[in-house]
């Protein structure tokens, strides 16, 4: 086995008449004569040309589409259209059949609804072959952006029991018996008995824990899966998701910005220079299907266009009450057209009003900074008051075309004070998050960090338009299958 060649090395060979052994799954295999087989190492296939008046009839009925093989032959120059090089068989050998008939996947264009369904062998395909490549490529990218930069990747816990970001939005974790659950004199749950003696749930967001770090290590990030139990049905949404989320000491909001759009131009060229045959064939996949709707609806760039565009073009930085000044007087807004109508500062950004922002208003990606602190969380640092004495908070989101918030972030309040007072305006218990309130009470220092959700950018790049296409296997509500 060990002198098999991948595919993807053998492509770029010129070692004509060398002799070379391919393991792979047959893609085809047409006129009794060319089998197309693939290893995964790349998205392209080799073609293998055999002589059937060599093999026995018996081994060719059982070249179907799906099975694995082992195949021995010579390199050489291709006659074929499509192809540089192939390999002249003399030895085929049958890992694992195929039924051709049981066999789900056949060459020809499923729906990506269908390969969800079957998310176990959609792998196989050429379509999830290109996406998980750009994803493997886009973790390996960000890895390197930081490390590169000095950050500490640190690991922050999975299962917390802090219950900051927002309850209800939460997976417990527990190992009660759930026929037989403890209960207090009051018929409340009794968590001293649970495993860990209290509540605990998976984590939402790693950002508490990398604060204590960042005031340590000065720069930081995480990049682990995040658990959101909201019951949001939609194609951004996730269930369990992987966020990337840098905390750095000594960052006010503007070079928190600064540093979010540093690291999406880093990731996206990555992709450009290093996944060019898999963007190739996304970018086809997506002006085929362009191909299907009115011209109207068809997008004005293509994907590699589009990526290559978010390079070009700084972000567009503006406050949330220029946005709203912006909505208020928008066509949508005043012909009603949007569902929630934008009548007064305060209000949350719905994803029609950010979409319009984004696509319709500035056509590239924004930043929306400091929000009406009443609708942010309570760590995000204070404004002074405006002159018409409203409160915002130095928050920033990032909004991508196409996707809505890719990004969410602010500069954290590192004043002791103002940090208690916010807690206990939003009823958050002081007691047990001491140890979050122990970096403001010893060296406290500004500090800024975001969090970036993989998949979105996954999405993004990609050019896909479900979420649950660019995770190997999504979790969303009344889905965990595999
Ligand atoms: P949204 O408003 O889109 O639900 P959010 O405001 O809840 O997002 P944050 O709490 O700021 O998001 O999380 C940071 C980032 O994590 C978001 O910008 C987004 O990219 C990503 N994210 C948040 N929730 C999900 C989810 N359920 N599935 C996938 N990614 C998510
Ligand atoms: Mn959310």
């Amino acid at each position: 086995m060990d002198k098999r060649i991948r595919i993807k090395d053998l492509l770029d060979s010129t070692n004509f008449g060398q002799q070379v052994k391919v393991m792979g799954w047959v893609k085809t295999f047409r006129n009794n004569q060319f089998i197309a087989i693939n290893d995964g190492s790349t998205i392209k296939n080799i073609q293998a040309v055999l002589d059937f008046n060599s093999f026995d009839e018996s081994l060719l009925k059982r070249l179907n589409t799906g099975a694995a093989v082992s195949i021995e032959g010579e390199i050489v120059e291709s006659l074929g259209k499509g192809q540089r090089i192939e390999i002249k068989v003399d030895k085929i050998e049958i890992l694992g059949d195929s039924d051709a008939e049981k066999f789900p996947l056949q060459p020809k264009k499923h729906s990506l609804e269908f390969l969800r369904e079957i998310a176990h062998l959609r792998f196989r395909t050429n379509t999830f072959n290109a996406v998980f490549k750009v994803r493997h490529a886009l973790a390996y990218a960000i890895h390197k952006f930081f490390n590169d930069k000095g950050f500490l990747y640190l690991h922050t816990p999975i299962i917390t029991a802090s219950d900051a970001e927002g309850a209800g939005e939460m997976f417990r974790v527990s190992t009660l018996d759930p026929d037989n659950i403890p209960r207090d004199q009051d018929g409340s749950v009794n968590y001293k008995e649970d495993f860990f003696g209290k509540a605990t749930n998976l984590t939402v967001s790693g950002q508490l824990e990398g604060e204590l770090a960042a005031l340590a290590f000065g720069d930081i990030y995480t990049f682990g899966p995040t658990f959101r139990a909201e019951n949001s049905n939609t194609t951004r949404h996730l269930a369990e998701f992987w966020m990337i989320e840098p905390e750095m000491a000594f960052y006010d909001l503007n070079d928190n910005m600064d540093l979010a759009e540093e690291l999406l131009n880093y990731v996206i060229s990555y992709a450009l220079e290093n996944c060019s045959d898999e963007l190739d064939f996304l970018n086809n996949r997506l002006l085929e299907e362009e191909k299907q709707k009115p011209q109207s609806d068809r997008s004005e760039l293509d994907l590699i266009s589009k990526l290559k565009f978010c390079l070009d073009n700084n972000f567009e930085r503006i406050t949330y009450t220029e946005a709203i000044h912006i909505l208020r007087n928008s066509k949508p807004n005043q012909k009603k057209q949007f569902n929630y109508i934008i009548d007064s500062w305060g209000a949350d950004l719905q994803s029609e009003h950010e979409r319009f922002l984004v696509e319709k208003h500035f056509k590239k990606p924004v930043i929306l900074t400091d929000y009406p602190a009443a609708i942010k969380s309570f760590y995000m640092r204070l404004n002074e008051p405006d002159a018409e004495g409203r409160t915002t908070v130095r928050a920033m989101d990032i909004l991508f075309p196409g996707i809505g918030e890719i990004i969410g972030g602010s500069q954290r309040e590192e004043r002791l004070e103002k940090l208690e007072k916010r807690m206990e305006e939003m009823h958050i218990p002081k007691e047990e998050m001491s140890w979050y309130l122990d970096t403001r009470r010893f060296g406290s220092a500004p500090h800024a960090g975001f969090g970036l959700g993989f998949e979105r950018l996954v999405l993004f790049v990609t050019g896909m338009s479900n979420i649950r296409d660019v995770i190997p296997f999504p979790r969303t509500p009344k889905n965990a299958e595999f």
